[in-house]
């Protein structure tokens, strides 16, 4: 799955619902989802990430 600090998932909008649950999984807290301008690819697929889920 690629490198995941569990503090900060970057996601496509296909997996945005994926990475909320294991960040909810991980860190047993609700997180925000943020729109991103990074180009960062997505922790799940090679698509570009448009979600930052964080604390
Ligand atoms: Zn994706």
């Amino acid at each position: 799955m690629g490198n995941k600090d569990g503090k900060i998932i970057y996601s496509c909008s296909v997996h945005v619902e994926q990475a909320i649950d294991d960040y909810v999984n991980f860190n047993e807290a609700a997180p925000q989802i943020l729109i991103t301008n990074k180009v960062l690819n997505c922790t799940y697929c090679d698509k570009k990430a448009k979600y930052k889920i964080t604390e």
